[in-house]
């Protein structure tokens, strides 16, 4: 139907398992941990976690962290938005502080393992406000930018590294990363990575980290390939399975299959009538949301 001048008949209606990241459901609960305390986390996380407003665990929250506290290596079937990101970052802190580093130094003791550098970023935002009330500290390395400032951070001393594969690949080559002394592994979009032909790189990276670890692997979906990776890399792994909720059935939503040249068409055309809500628009770079603001100017839109 791409090409077709009424948007509307190319439109279909998403009957997917699709779940909203911003659905932080709670249904189910099994109640067994109520709130953060019971999970037996330090007070300093506590602290930050009363800062994010955070109540309750979420359902992978209250599976993975008493889990990964015990030491247990973890394969976790979870999406982006069901708090992933504090089910495996509250556990490597908290194990982390438990267990202070031998020796002289700062070696990097966790390292954590991204696809992307958006969500390279995101993760070690979210470490920085989770780890603020304790003395860790943590810096992320990702392809696509000069590489000084982080060469810079990583001289200052770090704990928690959050990396995408290739330049934390450069990085080792340049022997300004060491993962000798890992003790937390973390494998993050595990799928993701794979789509996107990082396997060899993983397997590279693996074999460079001490066999004795904690390994902690979170992936949307477990096809063969994702499971012959846990075999490799897990020991005895505890199996979380978040199950995918379906939308909210009062949400309606909607796909549009059109050529690059009709979006601006299609975005006049929905937004013929004013709205009296307000909408969100992504886009894939920093230039298409610069282009698109100042088209979205130019058709008065505001
Ligand atoms: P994630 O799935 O890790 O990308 O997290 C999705 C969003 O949920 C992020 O904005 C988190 O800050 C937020 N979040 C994570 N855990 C909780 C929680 N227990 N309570 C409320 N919000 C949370």
């Amino acid at each position: 139907s791409a090409g077709c001048r009424n948007t509307s008949s190319a439109r279909f209606h998403i009957h997917t398992t699709l779940q909203l990241s911003i659905n932080l459901s709670y249904v189910g609960l099994t109640d067994k941990y109520m709130n953060f305390q019971e999970l037996n986390l330090p007070n300093a996380l506590l602290r930050a976690l009363r800062d994010k407003e955070y109540e309750r665990p979420t359902p992978i929250q209250m599976q993975a962290i008493p889990a990964a506290l015990e030491g247990r290596d973890i394969l976790g079937t979870a999406q982006t938005g069901t708090g992933k990101t504090a089910a495996f970052a509250l556990p490597v802190l908290a194990n982390l502080l438990r267990r202070p580093p031998v020796g002289r130094g700062r070696p990097i003791r966790a390292l954590i393992l991204t696809p992307t550098r958006e969500l390279a970023l995101q993760i070690d935002e979210s470490l920085g406000d989770y780890a603020k009330y304790t003395p860790l500290r943590t810096c992320v390395v990702f392809g696509g930018v000069n590489q000084r400032p982080q060469i810079d951070c990583l001289k200052r001393g770090v704990d928690v590294l959050t990396a995408t594969p290739g330049r934390l690949l450069d990085l080792i080559g340049q022997g300004h990363i060491s993962l000798k002394q890992i003790e937390f592994f973390v494998l993050d979009e595990a799928d993701r990575m794979l789509d996107m032909g990082f396997f060899d790189d993983i397997m590279t990276i693996v074999r460079r980290l001490p066999a004795e670890r904690q390994t902690l692997m979170f992936s949307a979906t477990l096809p063969p390939k994702i499971r012959e990776l846990a075999r490799q890399i897990l020991r005895k792994p505890v199996e979380i399975n978040i199950a995918v909720s379906k939308p909210n059935e009062a949400i309606e939503q909607g796909a549009y299959v059109l050529y690059e040249t009709q979006k601006l068409g299609l975005i006049k055309e929905l937004f013929a009538k004013p709205l009296e809500s307000k909408t969100i628009i992504f886009s894939s770079s920093k230039l298409k949301v610069k282009e698109l603001a100042f088209a979205f100017k130019r058709m008065h839109l505001n």
